[in-house]
């Protein structure tokens, strides 16, 4: 498979996105990005500085102060904020609903699609999100639009944090991927929605090494037949 490819993985919170994401990329050999870790820093930069997040102005005034960076450490994506190394700060619930909000904003959206782009330029390159195959890979060779209920969502991102160490109840889980659905489908700017010609998987009932096996599947056809 000679042929450049790019795969853009998008969903609601908690949908195993990530996990399915970082299968596909091992097994094809791609990069991977997070691109909800990004917003996830920016969140963090907002509550650190002290902004309100119902101030979509304010949040678009301190964006010129927002240094955000991605780098592969040992294969693994870590994001920095300023320098610092905030892999993990980035992971608890408050951030995650910090991340909703400053995701509203469309300047933040153009700096994170802008970075995005750069990243992915030039590389095979598995991309999971909101807006991948809607606006920052509208070309990607394959995309998946992975959804599943909300009750198995919660579950699967509590069981995640428990192993992370992140101590937030399951109801605390389920608020905030509720919560995140509305922000996320309501929003003005690049809402969360499936691409008409993405293809539509539910996580449910299926283990996410089965989604990541159909994708793969997919994939292989797909750069088969472009590239025999
Ligand atoms: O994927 P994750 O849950 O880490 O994303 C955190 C938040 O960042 C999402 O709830 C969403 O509001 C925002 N996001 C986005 N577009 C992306 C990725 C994430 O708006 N491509």
């Amino acid at each position: 498979m000679n042929k450049q490819f790019s795969i853009a993985i998008d969903g609601p919170s908690g949908a195993g996105k990530s996990s399915v994401a970082k299968i596909c990329a091992r097994e094809l050999r791609a990069i991977y990005l997070d691109t909800g870790a990004m917003y996830r820093a920016v969140g963090l930069y907002m509550l650190r500085n002290g902004i309100d997040l119902d101030d979509e102005a304010a949040i678009a005034a301190a964006m010129p102060g927002v240094k955000v960076d991605v780098q592969y450490v040992d294969g693994e994506q870590r994001v920095f904020l300023d320098r610092e190394d905030v892999s993990r700060a980035i992971r608890g619930e408050d951030v995650s609903r910090a991340a909703s909000r400053v995701s509203r904003v469309e300047s933040v959206r153009e700096a994170m699609v802008q970075m995005q782009r750069d990243i992915a330029r030039g590389k095979n390159v598995v991309m999971d999100g909101r807006d991948i195959g809607t606006r920052v890979l509208p070309d990607a060779t394959l995309k998946i639009f992975l959804t599943a209920d909300v009750e198995a969502r919660a579950a699967r991102r509590f069981a995640e944090n428990q192993e992370k160490g992140i101590r937030d109840s399951y109801e605390q889980v389920l608020e905030s991927i509720i919560e995140r659905d509305r922000l996320d489908t309501s929003r003005a700017a690049s809402p969360l929605m499936k691409a008409k010609d993405a293809i539509e998987m539910d996580s449910t009932h299926l283990s996410l090494e089965q989604v990541a096996g159909h994708v793969l599947e997919l994939a292989r056809t797909i750069l088969e037949e472009n590239c025999p």
